[in-house]
């Protein structure tokens, strides 16, 4: 027998916010090996007759390596149906998804990716501003400066006054990203805004700028940050007058029309 593997994505941590695509396999599951990352709450939804391994890294401390995670996946779907890999956020964003599709595609295994809600959209929520706020942004850059062998390298050519960057990973260092994205040429007064628990019951969220950055007080992981224009308390105070503008002009029309 030769089961199936579901890379599927767990959200940001908010179990309303797992696809019902996700909450079906989760309850239908011979076996499910999870990150760090998932919430308890999304873990709760998995049926209780299945197997649950967490393949993730604590504090550091690598429970399995990237290697046996693949190796496991392999055995796992030969000796079960449905297997579940699930990932927080989306698993093709920053999830290693490809190390493990590459893994499962030389042993011949059947696989299929199911979205989730990456932890950018989860922080913008969380956060009530949109990315492309098109009176200031145009495009979004999802990176990170912790990345494997070439770590930090960031092609900056492609961030404009109109980009906004969301910096996964941060890390706990807050004063070296802001020397960073300076050094970048992002200026010192740009918006940004630190989200940290995105959509959980522990969410928080820090307002700043790049050049404050430095002296922000960490949030707890995990935590990103959103940089760019739209990252802006103003952003959002500027489209409730917008809109109470709007709202304030129809009902002096409706009252002229009366
Ligand atoms: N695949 C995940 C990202 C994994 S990388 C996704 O699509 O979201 C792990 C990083 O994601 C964390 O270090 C943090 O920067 C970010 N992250 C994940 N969940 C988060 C949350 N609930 N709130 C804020 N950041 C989060």
């Amino acid at each position: 027998m030769m089961g199936k593997v579901y890379l599927v994505g767990a959200g940001p941590g908010d179990p309303e916010l797992l696809t019902l695509k996700a909450a079906r396999l989760l309850a239908g599951a011979d076996i499910v090996m999870h990150d760090a990352l998932v919430s308890d709450a999304v873990l709760a939804m998995i049926s209780p007759a299945a197997e649950i391994i967490n393949v993730g890294k604590r504090a550091g401390y690598k429970l399995l390596t990237q290697d046996e995670i693949n190796s496991l996946l392999v055995s796992c779907a030969r000796a079960h149906g449905t297997v579940v890999r699930l990932k927080g956020g989306d698993p093709t964003v920053f999830g290693r998804a490809g190390e493990e599709i590459e893994a499962l595609r030389a042993a011949g295994v059947e696989y299929e990716i199911v979205p989730g809600i990456s932890a950018a959209l989860g922080a913008a929520a969380a956060a009530g501003i949109s990315l492309t706020d098109r009176r200031v942004a145009s495009q979004i850059l999802l990176t990170t400066f912790s990345r494997g062998i070439d770590g930090g390298a960031l092609d900056w050519g492609c961030v404009t006054s109109t980009t906004t960057l969301v910096l996964y990973m941060p890390g706990a260092d807050y004063a070296e990203v802001s020397e960073r994205l300076l050094a970048g040429g992002l200026p010192g007064d740009l918006p940004c805004v630190i989200v940290s628990h995105a959509t959980g019951s522990e969410q928080q969220v820090r307002w700043s700028n790049v050049a404050r950055l430095a002296s922000e007080e960490r949030l707890p992981a995990p935590a990103l940050l959103i940089v760019g224009r739209v990252a802006s308390r103003d952003v959002v105070e500027l489209s409730a007058t917008f809109w109470d503008t709007k709202r304030r002009d129809s009902a002096l029309g409706q009252a002229s029309v009366i």
